[in-house]
């Protein structure tokens, strides 16, 4: 019995000295007074444990009530033990949950990167150092029709790929992050020309093999812009403006990459005068409407005319349509522009009526044209005061516009044809899209862009081009025109392809309403 306590109490004394790490631990987590307080109680448990052993081992006579007082000393060890050890646990969950939450709250659930916040707080960090580096922005070209095909579960599998290849090019140095959709930033210690080209073929090159999604693949490419810190920029907020402008100016120019310079300042400087005057001449409808003949195969007299927007400049010649448009369009001033535009074809129609014209307008509607109903609401609005009807009017839109939400766009494009437009489909050829998937869509003519009719004379291979989408166009009972035909040559060969329409300087410039009315008065 003797040795069976004093065993007993050996046991308790060996259990609290254990819980003395876990109590270290656990102040050292948790700097607050309780478990500092609980950790000198064990160590004073410990040595009162001890004395009691000894006396247990150096006294031969024992009391009765020093066995029961062992028991109690047994069960406050077990009873410390476990409260210690529970404790540890729960304070190293939590701090587990506290530390994945902190992640989370720091990178993308879908690829694993960095997300904007953290990428921001990088950003901010990396500036504090002072040293030169380089941001980038890079988005995958044509991401939405992507989306739109593969549907987002696949298009998504699609951007931890992307992600993935993108990583693995880059050092430890660089930091990659997703900051949202398709968009990733590389913030990288290269600055000089020779280093950044470096970086941005690797890249490129890693992307260069098709992706195999769903059985399907995928070509990915990309578009980059980037600044550089201090050289353009020193705070945050300019320096991802200048890496956004860039990108943009990557993808027009449908270029790799494209780094911040004094080139493109000029050129934003130059896109904000135009835009602070856009607002003035929407206010003031400074617009002006010329109409360029479209030619019918065999047909001597006019019947349709396509509507050129043109912008007098003060004192200068017209601001070019290329110029502003794209700016009206990103600055959502355009659908003013377009509602401008169909209110002076209207009056022009009067006229032409007026003076026994019989021609059938064609319309440029914009890419954001086509993404609300706002402008099928005017022309419904405009019918109903009768002052269009729907036979007069050609509504042109362009591939690139109807692919940039291709469902809200059909419905948009079904709409107008039923309301009795017809719809025209602008540039063909210049965009990545199957004529079959567009014809799907209400579209009763095809425009060939001018570029394949430039190159027709030059080469066979243009020529069995423009012979291709017409006979595939007549298949699909829709008519086609010809655009930008300037010589005699191509006129030619347009018609022995059996083209249905011809449209371009040979023929005629774009005019103004009045010397258009001169010239086909009958
Ligand atoms: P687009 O719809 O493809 O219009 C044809 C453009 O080609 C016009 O340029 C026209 O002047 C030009 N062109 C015509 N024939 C020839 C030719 O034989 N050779 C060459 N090299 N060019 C020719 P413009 O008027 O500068 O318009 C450029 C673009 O601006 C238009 O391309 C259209 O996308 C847009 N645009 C013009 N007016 C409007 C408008 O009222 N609304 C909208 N949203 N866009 C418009
Ligand atoms: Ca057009
Ligand atoms: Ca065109």
């Amino acid at each position: 019995m003797h040795l069976l306590i004093s065993s007993l109490v050996a046991i308790s004394l060996i259990l609290l000295i254990l819980s003395v790490k876990p109590a270290v631990i656990i102040c050292q987590k948790d700097n607050s007074l309780g478990w500092k307080v609980l950790l000198g109680l064990i160590a004073a448990f410990i040595l009162g444990y001890s004395l009691f052993f000894i006396h247990r081992l150096t006294h031969s006579v024992h009391h009765p009530i020093e066995n029961i007082l062992a028991i109690i000393l047994v069960a406050g060890s077990i009873f410390v033990v476990m409260i210690i050890n529970l404790s540890l646990t729960s304070i190293l969950k939590t701090q587990d949950i506290a530390a994945k939450e902190r992640y989370n709250a720091g990178h993308d659930s879908l690829t694993g990167l960095a997300n904007r916040q953290l990428f921001l707080q990088t950003l901010d960090i990396t500036l504090a150092a002072k040293q030169p580096f380089s941001v980038f922005i890079l988005d995958i070209n044509g991401f939405k029709q992507i989306n739109d095909m593969l549907g987002h579960y696949f298009a998504d599998q699609l951007l931890i790929k992307v992600a993935t290849t993108i990583r693995q090019q880059l050092n430890q140095k660089c930091f990659l992050s997703r900051i949202g959709g398709d968009q990733f930033t590389i913030i990288s210690c290269a600055v000089s020309e020779t280093q950044i080209n470096q970086l941005m073929t690797k890249i490129h090159t890693s992307l260069k093999n098709p992706f195999n999604i769903n059985n399907y693949n995928i070509n990915v490419q990309i578009g980059c812009g980037g600044t550089l810190f201090p050289t353009n920029s020193e705070d945050a907020t300019s320096l991802l403006k200048q890496a956004d402008l860039a990108l943009r100016s990557a993808k027009q120019k449908q270029v790799a990459y494209v780094i911040y310079g004094t080139e493109l300042a000029n050129h934003a400087k130059a896109r904000l005068e135009i835009l602070s005057r856009l607002h003035e001449a929407i206010a003031e409808n400074e617009f002006e409407v010329h109409y360029q003949p479209i030619i019918k195969r065999n047909a001597d007299s006019i019947c349709h005319i396509e509507a050129l927007i043109r912008w007098p400049s003060r004192g200068g010649p017209f601001i070019p349509p290329d110029k502003f448009i794209p700016i009206a369009e990103e600055s959502h001033l355009i659908g003013k522009v377009t509602v401008q535009v169909l209110d002076t074809i209207c009056e022009h129609l009067r006229l032409l009526k007026q003076s026994n014209i019989q021609a059938c307008i064609h319309v440029n509607l914009s890419t954001c044209d086509l993404q609300n109903e706002q402008i099928s609401i005017y022309l419904a609005e405009l019918i109903a005061q009768q002052r269009i009807l729907p036979c007069e009017l050609v509504l042109e839109v362009t591939e690139t516009a109807i692919m940039q939400d291709i469902t809200i766009t059909k419905s948009i494009l079904q709409k107008l044809s039923e309301q009795g437009f017809l719809i025209s489909l602008d540039d063909f050829g210049t965009g990545y899209s199957s004529l079959s998937m567009l014809l799907k869509l209400p579209i009763d003519q095809i425009k060939i862009d001018r570029s394949f009719v430039n190159l027709m004379k030059q080469g066979e291979t243009s020529h069995a081009i423009v012979k291709s989408i017409i006979s595939l166009a007549h298949n699909l009972n829709c008519t086609v025109v010809a655009e930008g035909v300037e010589t005699k040559e191509s006129t030619e060969l347009l018609n022995q392809l059996k083209c249905d329409y011809l449209q371009g300087y040979f023929f005629s410039k774009a005019l103004p309403i009045n010397e258009l009315i001169n010239t086909h008065k009958r």
